[in-house]
């Protein structure tokens, strides 16, 4: 199986092996060490400033999007959430559920956030900001700069979803003020999904500090508490943690961040240019490189997936909702290489030459 969807994503051999030891005990100077340079290492990796935390949470992506809202804002708070698609909705049922004053900034499918939409929101009393910045189910990847030069001159808190972005497209916490960022394990950092994590900003910090969520398990005060010694509350998934900690020093040694954006881009950009004489359209109005949404002009995305999936053992991802019969996705994050591509294109060029893409 090749597997192109956007998470759990393909693992690399050093990552596997890890997988497959005995998960060790983890009250133990050795994991916390291991914690600590975790600790570090996204923090460079996302440029955040010396003060800033990060706290690794047992739970996926979604786990550390609730622990966000339910950490960094509250009753007083007054939030803007950008609803381009699924993740988006998400932010605006968790505000929802946690009593956060929101307004939806909608984003047809196809388009992005402009300034002209942003401005209609230019001092207007608002204290935060909601971003997916890559918006998965459709591939969309909005305009960090845009999105950050509107908080600063407004003075808004920025939360940033970099999920599916982390680590494919440039993204820096001190160059765009960004107040907190997330992330999770089973995309870019192309290990079992489990783990997600929040890096928190001075600011962010102070939030935490002020607020009091009524929940223990999502507590971030307890949390940052016990990373200070490169611990957690709780029984964190220790084996991924581990398995993260393998990936993310591969990285650094490969020349850090920058360079494995470049090799995901390079990846997508590859892809792109090899299917344009296909009648495959790309869907979001700027793509980011973690993936490509495409609409095929002719047949059902839907049946393509499972065609792909039954007779060439290709996994791309579908969409799910409305967007069943009309986009698949075709992933670049994880452990692939050019050849992974040309097989795919192959397959798309044959469907295509029976009539069937
Ligand atoms: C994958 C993803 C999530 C998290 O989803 P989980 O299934 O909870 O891991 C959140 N936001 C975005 C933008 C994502 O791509």
């Amino acid at each position: 199986m090749i597997n192109f969807t956007v998470g759990p994503v393909q693992a690399n051999d050093e990552v596997r092996k890890v997988g497959r030891e005995q998960v060790p005990y983890f009250r133990t100077p050795e994991f916390s060490s291991i914690m600590l340079e975790n600790e570090k290492l996204v923090k460079k990796f996302v440029g955040a400033k010396d003060d800033a935390r990060v706290v690794f949470i047992t739970g996926s992506g979604t786990a550390s999007m609730e622990a966000s809202i339910m950490n960094l804002f509250n009753e007083n708070d007054k939030v803007l959430v950008v609803n381009g698609g699924s993740f988006g909705q998400r932010f605006v049922n968790l505000c929802k559920i946690h009593n956060i004053e929101n307004t939806e900034i909608k984003v047809p499918l196809g388009s992005t956030v402009t300034e002209e939409m942003l401005k209609e929101y230019d001092n207007a009393g608002y204290t935060g900001f909601l971003v997916n910045i890559h918006e998965t189910s459709v591939g969309e990847h909005y305009n960090l700069k845009l999105i950050s030069e509107f908080c600063k001159r407004n003075n808004i808190f920025l939360l940033v979803d970099a999920i599916s972005s982390f680590l494919a497209d440039e993204l820096n916490m001190q160059e765009y003020n960004i107040g907190a960022m997330i992330t999770g394990s089973q995309k870019a950092l192309a290990c079992p999904p489990g783990i997600s994590l929040i890096v928190l900003s001075k600011e962010a910090l102070a939030r935490v500090e002020k607020n009091d969520p009524k929940c223990m398990y999502f507590d971030l005060k307890d949390a940052l508490k016990n990373g200070e010694r490169g611990q957690t509350p709780f029984t964190p998934a220790v084996g991924i943690l581990l398995q993260i900690n393998v990936r993310l020093k591969e990285i650094e040694k490969n020349g850090g961040e920058k360079v494995e954006i470049q090799r995901v881009a390079g990846l997508a950009k590859y892809f792109r240019d090899n299917i344009k004489d296909l009648p495959l359209e790309i869907v979001p109005a700027n793509p980011s490189n973690a993936v490509t949404a495409l609409h095929p002009l002719k047949n059902n995305a839907n049946e393509i997936f499972t065609i792909l999936k039954d007779e060439y053992n290709i996994w791309i991802c579908p969409n799910g909702g409305d967007l069943k019969d009309k986009i698949f996705r075709v992933g670049h994050i994880g452990y692939l290489t050019k050849d992974d591509y040309d097989v795919l294109i192959k397959a798309l060029r044959e469907l295509n030459s029976k009539g069937i893409l």
